[in-house]
């Protein structure tokens, strides 16, 4: 048995039942994804339209893919047609775009709203307040794309109490907007936390969902 499958049967045997993994496949070639496939697991995560619409056409059909890279407007018809999931909706453009082309291309897609915070650099998602008043300011429940939940990252760093207190928080967040009860929140049941480095608290802390590569694949962009 190669790596890639020894990779993948240990980390089922280590996540908890309920915890979806995601094996982050970006950069990847398809033989090393089948290696993944051939050891059970049917859920994949690409970060770049292009590449993700190649390996979606021509591997096998019964595989899931989920979108977590930034996504471009213009990227949005090429991307929703092959996924399930797309978990790095960042703000309410993305949102209202994805749902009118949805609309008028008959195609139906699961998303997570991003959320961002306070202490990273990086602007990209919404801050707590903007996700509420976000869904707050739904007029009606969007015909073709329902909100599952949220995905967060935390800070890059050693220190461990600063990533269970990050983790901690997005998980509050994804608990308050939960107990908004909006009914367009029907099945708001994810919280997409956790990668390689810190999946490990992302799940002690809540996480139900962790996206991960190099702890399957290896470094990316080094040749084995
Ligand atoms: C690349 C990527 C991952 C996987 O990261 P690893 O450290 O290789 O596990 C997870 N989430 C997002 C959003 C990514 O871009």
């Amino acid at each position: 048995m190669g790596h890639i499958s020894e990779n993948i049967l240990s980390l089922r045997q280590e996540l908890p039942s309920g915890v979806e993994l995601v094996a982050v496949s970006k950069f990847k070639s398809e033989e090393e994804i089948m290696e993944a496939y051939g050891a059970g697991q049917r859920v994949f995560g690409e970060s770049r339209p292009q590449e993700l619409k190649e390996k979606a056409e021509s591997m096998p059909k019964d595989i899931e893919w989920h979108f977590i890279g930034h996504l471009q407007s213009n990227k949005i018809k090429m991307t929703v047609p092959y996924v399930k999931l797309i978990h790095s909706v960042d703000s309410p453009k993305l949102f209202n775009e994805i749902s009118s082309w949805c609309d008028r291309n008959g195609y139906s897609v699961d998303v997570l709203l991003e959320l961002h915070i306070a202490s990273e650099e990086s602007k990209q998602g919404f801050s707590e307040e903007e996700v509420s008043d976000f869904l707050k300011g739904m007029q009606e429940a969007p015909a073709h794309v329902r909100i599952r939940g949220v995905m967060g990252m935390a800070s890059l760093t050693d220190d461990e109490a600063v990533v269970r207190r990050e983790f901690a928080h997005l998980n509050s967040v994804f608990d308050r907007i939960a107990a908004l009860r909006l009914p367009y929140l029907d099945r708001f049941d994810l919280k997409s936390f956790g990668m390689t480095n810190d999946y490990r608290i992302a799940v002690e802390m809540g996480s139900n969902m962790v996206r991960i590569g190099t702890r399957i694949f290896g470094p990316r962009g080094v040749r084995i």
